[in-house]
């Protein structure tokens, strides 16, 4: 392909990406196709020549997108909203044309430094401390996964790294029962192994760690001669929107000298509302923090903001210099891939720098205080239909709720109907063993009408059962 047919192709794919995003509101948000379907019209072996990039956009329309769950829809209420905001967007356009990896400050300067500066932004805009650097992973799982690796290296004297885990003390991480699977698949990685990995009870309304099991756990362990490595609390945990209560937290870390990562990967965008940080007082005092502007903030996947109060301990874990990826005559520098696992990385910052500048803060504000306020509204509308029971109270804009005496498999039976039905989309979750529905708005362009649709759509089909 030509560079000018390039051109061309790229301002069809302009005038397509404009013309979805504004008939949205038509097509249902979950693909309507069964397994299998987008397969069978595939080819089995890729061709031996070239075909006219038209045939291959016809293609596109006609056999993809009918099995594409519209995550970019305005009544996407599964989940958590994984946002691709239009100036993000331009910029990832932009990124995938200059293609750069940014690995080291001299692979790309302008990445290194707009990452730092980027990261500072967010850290202001988040009213953290200034005493946080940060980085940005491909994802909150990467973020969480060197935070435990580095839980490992502190609590070995880093010795993991060069001697193995064979014969090393018993090392213990402790978090609530409310986290996300990310963190057991990290103790996995990192040969912690899911027996040391504590989960302590959760109590109240936010559904906390209980402080005292908490302290309970490590007395004993340190008794037993196991060592504790590290607590993982979270502020807004997928599942109902658990919120550990994090000066605790830090007060029992500080005393028995114990790393800690907070995961904050859906409620760390609400932070930029001083109003919501109520809901994570005592992060400041944390070790490592992580939230994904990818997912409620509007910059498109994948972009995961990792605050680090001591980054040295994160590069004594993860760096390696041979002299291939050595600069010389550059002091002050970061190479950014001694903060990560990949070696390679994307020019990540450039879609932050178009999205704060494009929108300003005020404006990304705006758009979190109106879904958690819509969402909340449509919370207590259906509080108020006699049917329907408010399960957990919402957590900003992530509630539960359920048809009031409903099954499991009636409740479940609900959740399907209304996904087919197609006007708007919504999981499942379990609270406390029973399964209930889900509700979390934080689409980019949702409006309110958007929730009046939502709650049509879901008394009409508990209505129709
Ligand atoms: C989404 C989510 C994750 C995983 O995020 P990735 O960036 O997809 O790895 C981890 N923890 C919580 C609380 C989440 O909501």
């Amino acid at each position: 392909m030509s560079w000018d047919d390039f051109a061309k192709h790229a301002k069809q794919s302009a005038d397509w990406g404009a013309s979805y995003h504004k008939t949205l509101r038509d097509r249902p948000v979950r693909a309507q196709t069964r397994p299998g379907d987008i397969a069978a019209q595939l080819a089995d072996t890729p061709p031996e020549t070239g075909t006219d990039l038209g045939a291959i956009m016809a293609d596109f329309e006609e056999i993809v997108m009918p099995g594409i769950t519209h995550w970019q829809h305005p009544r996407f209420f599964a989940y958590f909203s994984a946002n691709a905001a239009p100036a993000s967007v331009l910029a990832e356009f932009l990124t995938a044309i200059i293609a750069p990896q940014c690995m080291l400050w001299q692979t790309s300067p302008a990445a290194t430094e707009m990452e730092t500066r980027m990261m500072d932004w967010l850290r202001h805009g988040l009213g953290l401390p200034e005493v946080f650097r940060g980085v940005i992973q491909d994802s909150a799982s990467s973020a969480t996964l060197v935070a435990v690796l580095t839980m490992r290296e502190r609590a070995l004297a880093f010795r993991g790294n060069i001697e193995g885990l064979h014969g090393q003390p018993q090392l213990r991480i402790y978090c609530s029962d409310q986290v996300h699977t990310s963190i057991d698949r990290a103790i996995w990685v990192a040969g912690i192994g899911q027996d040391n990995l504590v989960k302590v009870r959760t109590t109240g309304d936010l559904r906390h760690m209980d402080p005292i099991d908490l302290e309970a756990a490590i007395a004993e362990d340190k008794q037993a001669g196991r060592i504790p490595a590290g607590i993982i609390a979270g502020t807004g945990a997928t599942g109902m929107g658990a919120c550990d209560d994090l000066e605790a937290v830090a007060a029992i870390a500080k005393k028995h000298d114990i790393y800690t990562h907070l995961d904050a990967a859906w409620a760390g965008s609400a932070m930029i509302c001083p109003e919501f940080r109520t809901l994570w007082t005592g992060a400041d005092q944390f070790d490592s923090i992580v939230f994904n502007p990818h997912k409620w903030l509007g910059a498109q996947f994948d972009c995961a903001a990792h605050f680090l109060r001591d980054p040295d301990l994160l590069r004594q874990t993860l760096a390696i210099r041979p002299e291939y990826l050595k600069t010389h005559g550059a002091d002050d520098i970061i190479d950014y891939s001694e903060w990560s696992i990949p070696l390679g990385r994307r020019f990540r910052a450039l879609k932050l720098w178009f999205l704060m500048r494009h929108y300003g803060m005020e404006g990304l504000r705006t758009r979190i205080r109106n879904h958690v306020r819509w969402s909340q509204a449509l919370c207590e509308r259906l509080r108020g239909e006699p049917e329907f029971e408010i399960v957990t109270e919402p957590i900003l804009s992530l509630w539960t709720f359920k048809v009031a005496g409903a099954s499991d498999e009636e409740t479940q039976a609900l959740v399907d109907a209304i996904n087919t039905d197609g006007r708007i989309y919504l999981t499942q979750t379990l609270v406390d063993g029973q399964k209930v529905i889900r509700f979390t708005a934080g689409q980019f362009d949702c409006e309110a009408r958007d929730f009046d649709t939502a709650f049509d759509a879901i008394t009409d089909i508990a209505r129709r059962a």
